[in-house]
């Protein structure tokens, strides 16, 4: 194997751009040219290819964002659209890839090493919805932005003796609300894998106003419902003089925190040495903090588990005095 490609391709994340450096110079130093391939299957349908250099990489590490740039290319789940994205291969000489994405994406990479072009899956997603993995590239990085934004919010809420319900991302997974309701001392937290009880929810936080702890967070997940629903539903069960914010999508960008930063160059590392092996249509990813793999067919038939031991920790947390 001489030459390899990278994309990016689905939403993007912060530690995209690192998980790409990582690839290209770990397959540097074995010798390999590296290709990076803009707008993720788009891209190589359309030849948008071209050779990553120590240059182009330089200052990547910590940039947020993809600079291979995402696209979304539905075409690509037909063969016409595949076979096109092979031609490309072939032109170029790439001969084994690495694709940057969510579970949609490692349908196409899982097609590619159907066809003979061995391709490796990193999870590159704010949501941390992948399954076989603790935590995906970029949700460091959001829980970091959506645990300072409601670190600000409760200034206000305390100032104001307001009850606020914040809205943070994660699709229909419920990891960022846990743990950004968890780190930012929610009095509730409400995802999409556990019921909620709103009557619940109000009497708990008319027990602590009574108690004088006249200020709250709500952390919703959007998976459940906007925070403006859930207000309103809310204000039928008491009068809180309550507010809702919805985060949005600051948590999606922003120069990747640290941990993102190496969790993403481990995975970046780890692709090479399986795609060295002779290895595809397997994705990598981080388990009881040991860097692993599985079969794509197997994540596809594998739903994602939120950790919902902090979900009842908070609820302990938050227990009628
Ligand atoms: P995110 O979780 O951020 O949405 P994703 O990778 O799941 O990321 P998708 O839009 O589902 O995002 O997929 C990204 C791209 O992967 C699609 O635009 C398409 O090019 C390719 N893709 C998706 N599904 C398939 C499939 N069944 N077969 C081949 N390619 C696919």
């Amino acid at each position: 194997m001489k030459k390899i490609g990278i994309l990016t391709s689905g939403g993007d994340a912060p530690g995209m751009n690192a998980a790409v450096r990582a690839v290209a110079l770990r397959a540097f130093d074995e010798g390999l040219e590296v290709y990076g391939i803009n707008y993720g299957f788009a891209g190589l349908v359309a030849g948008d290819i071209f050779p990553l250099t120590r240059e182009v990489l330089s200052d990547k590490i910590s940039r947020g964002g993809t600079f291979l740039y995402s696209a979304r290319y539905p075409e690509f789940a037909q063969v016409e659209g595949q076979l096109k994205g092979i031609e490309q291969l072939k032109k170029f000489g790439i001969e084994a890839l690495v694709v940057v994405g969510g579970d949609g994406s490692y349908h196409g990479a899982l097609r590619l090493t159907e066809h003979g072009y061995n391709a490796v899956g990193l999870p590159g997603t704010i949501d941390n919805d992948v399954p076989y993995t603790d935590f995906t590239i970029g949700f460091d990085t959001a829980l970091t932005t959506a645990v300072d934004a409601i670190d600000k919010i409760r200034d206000t809420a305390t100032s104001h003796q307001r009850v606020f319900v914040v809205e943070v991302m994660g699709r229909g997974a419920g990891d960022l609300a846990l743990w950004a309701g968890v780190a930012a001392g929610a009095e509730a937290i409400v995802v999409p894998e556990e019921d909620y009880d709103i009557d619940a929810i109000a009497k708990q936080l008319e027990t602590y106003r009574e108690a004088g702890h006249d200020n709250a967070v709500i952390v919703i997940a959007e998976g459940v419902m906007s925070a403006q629903e859930f207000k309103a539903e809310l204000d039928k069960h008491g009068d809180f003089d309550s507010r809702a914010t919805t985060i949005g999508h600051v948590q999606r960008g922003g120069s990747p925190t640290a941990r993102d930063r190496v969790l993403a160059s481990k995975m970046g590392n780890y692709a090479v040495e399986l795609l060295l092996a002779g290895k595809g249509g397997l994705a990598v990813g981080i388990e009881n903090n040991q860097i692993t793999e599985h079969a794509m067919e197997d994540l596809f038939d594998e739903k994602h588990h939120a950790d919902l031991s902090l979900y009842d920790m908070n609820n302990k947390f938050n227990q009628k005095d």
